[in-house]
């Protein structure tokens, strides 16, 4: 089989772990396989980066952070190279450069556009463990880009498709995925497989296990992924195509999502292109927007628009915000940075009615208010304040009963 195992940072957090890694590599090797390495920096090395350069500026431009970022990457892969190598094994290591991680020009959050691979290829069929540096890519003119953060999982699951690979390994700090983060739900269980669809809400709704980006292109090319731990050997999660067994459950699991920030434009003319001027301006930015609430006020002349986008991007959004409400006549623009996102997710709610209502329920028993509400065919999620996170997530994994029996 050729497998790809990715690495996350705290797989690889020091020499002692990185070691651990080589000989799970090398192990592998040995079963007769051929293995390809993905590694992410070792762990806080991304963050220590990202304040370094907010010490020298204050609003670092992108590419130079690029560049900046995409070092840990390298560190970790050679240094796993090295250890690889140690055990008496080929490996050798490469940058995104090297393997033709073509992407984007969107620096901080590159999409893959194509992946050639060859040197890759050519390693491996010299019997060669290729060790690649996670999270970078390389712009048609040569500048370096990085994928977003938690991007080497889709470095991993790109390769695995590039390269055809028969299993995506993707190697972390708990057993698989489960029903909710179970470091904050000690009794939460692990799923011994999920649907695509499911995996993607639980991604994009704030469960990092995985990147969302990593699991669209996992979903769109059909890669067999496995989330598993780098500390055992227990089986892991199986993200599969949705089968029959899983619509029989109607919540699969809790997610939440702290790096959300809500804006809102107050008193603004209801009349056609509002909105669509607002979100343009603020898509322009290349910044997200995720829920968006309007309501029209009771003179019926004026509206407000609620919306979020993330954390990071919070003051490039108020600033447009900021320039277009005044363009617009609005009454003003506030910013919310306590809150958070909490979400239900299943494939079984398309076929079952009452869920949204039994979250609401639920939550209000706690006292918590929620301040926005969105739905989709797969999930519910409520924005509240960023303090009761944690009642919130332990409630509802309460309430759907999906602790471990
Ligand atoms: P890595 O550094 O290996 O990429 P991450 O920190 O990105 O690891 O992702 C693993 C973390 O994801 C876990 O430590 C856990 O706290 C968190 N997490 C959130 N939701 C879930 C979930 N439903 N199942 C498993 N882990 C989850
Ligand atoms: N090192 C990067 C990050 O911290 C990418 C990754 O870990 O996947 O976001
Ligand atoms: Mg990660």
């Amino acid at each position: 089989m050729l497998i790809v195992q990715k690495y996350g940072g705290t797989s690889v957090a020091n020499i002692e772990r990185i070691k651990a890694v080589a000989e799970r590599v090398a192990r592998t090797k040995k079963e007769g396989n051929d293995v390809v390495v993905v590694v992410s920096a070792m762990a806080g090395e991304t963050d220590k980066l990202i304040g370094l350069a907010s010490q020298v500026s204050s609003n670092p431009d992108e590419r130079e952070m690029d560049l900046l970022l995409s070092s840990g990457e390298r560190v970790s892969s050679a240094l796993t190279a090295l250890a690889i190598g140690e055990l008496g094994l080929k490996a050798m290591s490469f940058t995104g450069r090297q393997v033709g991680i073509i992407t984007d020009a969107a620096h901080t959050k590159a999409r893959i556009e194509r992946i050639t691979a060859d040197r890759v290829k050519r390693a491996i069929a010299e019997g060669i463990i290729p060790v690649i540096a996670g999270f970078q890519g390389i712009t048609e003119t040569a500048d370096v880009t990085t994928l977003g953060r938690g991007g080497s999982d889709l470095s991993a699951v790109a390769i695995a498709a590039a390269l055809k690979a028969d299993l995506c390994e993707i190697y972390t700090d708990v057993d698989g995925v489960y029903t909710t983060d179970p470091n904050i739900v000690p009794d939460a269980r692990k799923l011994d497989k999920i649907s695509y669809e499911e995996m993607l809400e639980f991604a994009s709704l704030g469960a990092k296990v995985l990147q969302t980006r990593s699991v669209e292109f996992a979903k769109k090319f059909e890669v067999s992924v496995v989330v598993r731990s780098s500390f055992n050997y227990n089986p892991g999660t199986l993200v599969v195509k949705e089968d029959e067994d899983m619509e029989k459950v109607v919540v699969s699991g809790v997610a939440y999502d702290k790096n959300q920030t809500k804006l809102t434009v107050m008193g603004v003319p209801d009349k056609p292109g509002i909105a669509a001027r607002l979100f343009n301006a603020i898509a322009n930015a290349n910044v997200v927007v995720d829920m968006i609430v309007q309501n029209v006020s009771s003179d019926g002349k004026s509206t407000d628009i609620s919306f979020t986008v993330p954390k990071t991007n919070s003051k490039k959004a108020m600033k447009i915000t900021e320039e277009v409400a005044d363009e617009l006549g609005a009454k003003g623009v506030d910013l919310r940075e306590d809150i958070a996102k909490v979400s239900i997710i299943g494939v079984g709610m398309r076929t079952h009615s009452g869920v949204a209502a039994k979250m609401f329920e639920n939550l209000a028993r706690h006292g918590i208010n929620i301040i926005m509400i969105s739905t989709s065919e797969i999930k519910v999620s409520c924005v509240i304040d960023a303090k009761y996170t944690e009642l919130a997530v332990r409630v509802l994994h309460d309430a759907f009963e999906l602790a471990e029996m």
